[in-house]
């Protein structure tokens, strides 16, 4: 049984508490809170592990408090949204959403979701056989703090910039094709765009490598992927 903690943001109480016992059958502790407002204070002052987040909220509208909680921290996000276009502007905007869910949902589907977004922030937030911190040469990686050093000065990368290269450094030498680094980044696929991971790849050797032509790091295996260089 988890007992990661959940805070569900969602002003349609049957949903929410759908949702809720769904999660608390799993073994969850969950949070409700029905604006947006009374949602950011819930999310400070319960630390939770995950944010469910409707999109039309009452005072703080669910897009906004996502970026807010954005600047405080990177834990997962999935958002709710009643129609098909909101997913557009979810995507276009870069909230920082991780995953989403269109209304009406599937309460197991989106139980699924979640226990995948849960798995994936653990699996990258936490590299084994080290206290989170990795370190190649000038290249320090705080895998708990979300924070990337270079030569002892901090270098300034997306959420998602971040995510991939703590996934390649925390496995050095091993491959990941662009399709591994997505599902494992981005954890879900309708919308993917391959060429995404392409571009996050070239932005963060052009904030990590000495010389980003030239990458000592992150490595292009021909016709594969990529790999992190450790030694
Ligand atoms: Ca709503």
């Amino acid at each position: 049984m988890s007992s990661d903690k959940i805070l569900i943001v969602e002003d349609e109480k049957e949903i929410a508490e759908l949702v809720r016992d769904y999660l608390v059958r799993e073994g969850y502790q969950v949070i409700i809170s029905p604006d947006g407002e009374q949602g950011l204070q819930d999310y400070r002052r319960h630390a939770p592990d995950m944010v469910i987040l409707d999109i039309m909220l009452p005072r703080v509208d669910g897009m906004e408090l996502c970026r807010m909680i954005r600047n405080e921290s990177n834990i997962p996000i999935l958002m709710l949204s009643a129609k098909h276009s909101e997913v557009d502007k979810i995507l276009s905007l870069g909230l920082g959403a991780d995953d989403y869910m269109t209304k009406p949902f599937s309460p197991g589907e989106l139980v699924a979701r979640i226990k995948a977004q849960l798995r994936r922030y653990t699996l990258l937030s936490t590299p084994p056989g080290n206290q989170g911190m990795l370190k190649y040469g000038e290249l320090e990686i705080d895998s708990k703090g979300y924070n990337v050093f270079l030569a002892g000065k901090k270098v300034d990368l997306s959420a998602k910039e971040f995510e991939i290269l703590n996934l390649l450094a925390a496995n050095p030498q091993q491959v990941f094709t662009r399709e591994q680094i997505f599902d494992r980044v981005w954890g879900f696929n309708e919308f993917g765009d391959i060429n995404t991971v392409t571009v996050h790849i070239r932005k963060i050797r052009e904030k990590v490598e000495p010389e980003p032509a030239r990458p000592r790091f992150i490595k292009t295996v021909w016709g594969v992927g990529y790999k992190f260089d450790g030694g």
